[in-house]
């Protein structure tokens, strides 16, 4: 393959930036370019030697720089990669590509460093798919999920229920082709009880997606209530919070603000329609249409209500709005005269038929914050954002190929149940055995391939 190079680190001005060059002249093209100071080639150094010298433009010094040698097979893609660690300017970082391009390398793709691992088989598509995960991780938990999957878990998982539905399709292809000494007598039964055993395995995988989305993507969560409710607050109170990791996301109406925080683990991208109570007339209006459409858009709605004041009209209005959602409804100013009872305000939500939890809270001085982080994490992971060794698929690819194996593993049930020949069975299970093998890479088209690692960033 051809020698490909990129700049690895952010264009931005910092301590070191690092540019990869991946290939069979990987190394020759850097000592065109690299001086160290007893003019030693790197051709002829050991291999995960690290070596201090400039990077020349003929006479010219363009960088001090230190360069990392790794011969494949022992790297990232498997090839020769070379890393000039430059001191971190935009311009040096250019000007040092520039020469590395000039001397026979080529501008790498998105994502092609990756690929190439993925080619040369040092990681399976799971694998690769993670590498993006993992640097796109907002949560701690999303990270810990794509590290495990980079390190095989997935793939792990995948291949031994592949390897079981290989061994149906080899015993069936085996009979069939000897059936004087090899008899399927009565193994319809044997097969049908694993291929439920193998379902239920797929099942879990595709039902972790859900959560895995999520933990992920994080929660989107909607703070509505009439005005002056606290909704502002409640926001404020969870971007302080200590330990919540803040990151701004561009809203999408310009009407709502959206902030993600992650709080023990919890991700929730909270879509705040601050702004409700500017102006007396307009508000109602505005407010009802801008709470909406945070309803519409979100998976949990966080309604809040001012337990110092009984409920009314303005309260029922959004109310109206909360049939069919994952709600929490929260009574926020405990720390002030109680006027609002539970009693009451869950009478405002009858007729309806999935009501809400009813949490206490003071946005002011932050009383009952973790018994409402708590009951998000009831409603959406069974209380626990417990994450051990189980695999998480947080990806809509794998999961489409895992739904897809499980209904090619449906119609082998039915096979069985309509005593239809073997040879049926067995082009299901093949068929199954083919959508799994599209999660891990084995069975991919070259148009998916260059699909997926055209998402990623360049130089990874
Ligand atoms: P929003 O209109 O729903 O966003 O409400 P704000 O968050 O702006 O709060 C309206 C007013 O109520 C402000 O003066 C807040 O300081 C006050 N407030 C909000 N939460 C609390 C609380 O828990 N206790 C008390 N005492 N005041 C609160």
């Amino acid at each position: 393959m051809d020698t490909i190079a990129a700049i690895c680190t952010a264009l931005s001005p910092s301590g070191i930036g690092i540019i990869r060059i991946s290939g069979e002249d990987a190394i020759t093209i850097t000592d065109k370019i690299f001086k160290s100071p007893g003019n030693k080639k790197l051709s002829d150094a050991p291999t995960h030697t690290i070596h201090y010298g400039h990077i020349v433009d003929g006479d010219e010094i363009v960088d001090e720089v230190l360069v990392m040698l790794m011969r494949g097979p022992k790297s990232y893609t498997t090839e020769d990669v070379v890393e000039i660690d430059c001191h971190g300017g935009i311009l040096v970082l250019k000007k040092v590509f520039n020469l590395v391009i000039n001397n026979g390398a080529r501008p790498s793709e998105p994502g092609e460093f990756t690929k190439r691992a993925f080619l040369n088989g040092r990681v399976d598509l799971t694998g690769a798919e993670a590498v993006m995960d993992l640097i796109s991780s907002k949560s701690d938990l999303a990270r810990k999920n794509s590290i495990s999957v980079l390190n095989g878990v997935l793939y792990k998982k995948i291949k031994s229920i592949r390897d079981e539905i290989l061994f149906s399709i080899a015993k069936i292809e085996a009979a069939l082709d000897d059936p004087e000494h090899m008899s399927l007598d009565g193994y319809e039964e044997e097969l049908a009880s694993n291929i439920h055993k193998i379902q239920s395995d797929i099942d879990v995988l595709i039902k972790s997606y859900d959560n895995g989305k999520i933990i992920k993507e994080g929660i989107n969560t909607a703070i509505v209530g009439k005005p002056n409710a606290g909704k502002s607050s409640i926001l404020n109170m969870f971007l302080n919070e200590e330990r919540a990791i803040v990151t701004e996301i561009a809203g999408t109406t310009r009407d709502t603000l959206e902030e993600s925080v992650t709080i023990d683990g919890l991700t929730l991208n909270l879509i705040d329609t601050a702004g409700i109570r500017d102006s007396e007339d307009v508000v109602e209006k505005i407010g009802i249409e801008r709470s909406s459409k945070a309803i519409e858009k979100a998976d949990l709605i966080l309604f809040v209500t001012d337990s110092s004041k009984d409920p009314d009209n303005e309260d029922d209005k959004i109310i109206s709005m909360l049939e069919n959602k994952k709600s929490i409804c929260i009574m926020n100013k405990t720390d002030l005269p109680q006027e609002m009872t539970v009693q009451e305000i869950k009478s405002h939500f009858e007729g309806m038929e999935n009501k809400p939890e009813f949490i206490r809270i003071s946005a002011l001085t932050g009383e009952g914050k973790y018994n409402l982080i708590a009951e998000i994490k009831k409603m959406f992971f069974n209380g626990e954002i417990s994450f051990n060794d189980e695999v998480m698929v947080s990806n809509l690819r794998q999961k489409n190929e895992l739904v897809k194996a499980k209904e090619a593993l449906d119609k082998v049930l039915e096979s069985i149940d309509n005593a239809m020949p073997e040879d049926f069975l067995s082009i299901d299970l093949m068929s199954a055995y083919a959508s799994l093998g599209e999660i891990i890479g084995e069975e991919v088209s070259d148009d998916l391939v260059d699909k997926i690692f055209s998402e990623f960033c360049m130089g990874k």
